[in-house]
């Protein structure tokens, strides 16, 4: 079995009375895709929080590279190669696409021009656009420029939260795509979904999230071809 670069282990993440996450367990290994699938409000937004700093966790451990992370500030996680693509992707949308992704590189300045220069080449439409505010962009678009933007800090492990929603389907397959092409670049990434199938078909390994806990795991072609788990939880896709 490859190494894992990211493993969670019995994580526990409560705001106030509400327990989101109730002893999570995940690993993910060097340079795959996995997928955390479930409902809306299953906690699959506070597993990746809690991995990317952004929540302190009740309890549990999360392993990053081999060291222990577990309080680890997010900008402290974003400088090791950890990033995140937040749900509702967070572009600053008086600002124009060129200062998005100089946003970033924030934390460091090695190699931002060619970094911004070869997301100009991989997405011309960011390129043709640069000098005009990112609200001008259409949604999927704007998620183009998110992935861009988080690919500017030289990720090692890429979170990705819900990056179709809300998008047309014909944008939904540009979005897989890049997913697909991330990874091929060797980058492992983590992908929430509600759109279920279409991760699973886009993973290696899966973990089907209800209620803050897991209820199934493993790998995403076998979780895909179960009948019973499809029809329990990713039958209205
Ligand atoms: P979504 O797709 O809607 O983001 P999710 O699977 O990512 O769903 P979470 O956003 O992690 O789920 O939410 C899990 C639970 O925690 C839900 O019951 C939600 O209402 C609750 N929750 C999330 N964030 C907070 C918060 N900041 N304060 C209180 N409760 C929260």
């Amino acid at each position: 079995m490859s190494d894992a670069i990211l493993t969670v282990e019995n994580l526990h993440v409560s705001y106030g009375q509400v327990n989101a996450v109730r002893d999570v367990s995940i690993r993910v290994p060097t340079g795959s895709v996995t997928a955390l699938v479930g409902a809306n409000g299953a906690g699959k937004t506070s597993i990746l929080s809690a991995v990317s700093g952004l929540v302190r966790p009740k309890s549990g451990t999360i392993t990053y590279k081999g060291a222990e992370v577990t309080r680890r500030p997010a900008h402290a996680m974003v400088k090791s190669g950890l990033v995140l693509v937040p749900e509702g992707r967070e572009i600053l949308s008086t600002l124009s696409i060129a200062e998005n992704l100089s946003l970033g590189g924030w934390h460091r300045r090695r190699n931002l021009t060619a970094n911004v220069e070869n997301m100009y080449e991989r997405f011309p439409v960011l390129a043709e656009r640069r000098k005009l505010p990112a609200g001008s962009l259409s949604g999927g678009e704007q998620q183009m420029l998110a992935i861009a933007r988080a690919l500017i800090a030289e990720p090692e492990v890429l979170l990705l939260d819900e990056p179709s929603m809300g998008l047309a389907p014909k944008i939904v397959d540009q979005v897989f795509e890049v997913i697909e092409q991330i990874r091929t670049d060797g980058t492992t990434v983590v992908l929430v979904e509600q759109n279920a199938r279409r991760a699973l078909a886009a993973a290696d390994f899966g973990y089907v999230i209800e209620t803050g806990e897991i209820t199934h795991s493993g790998p995403a072609d076998e979780l895909l071809a179960d009948e019973a788990i499809i029809e329990a939880y990713l039958g209205l896709d």
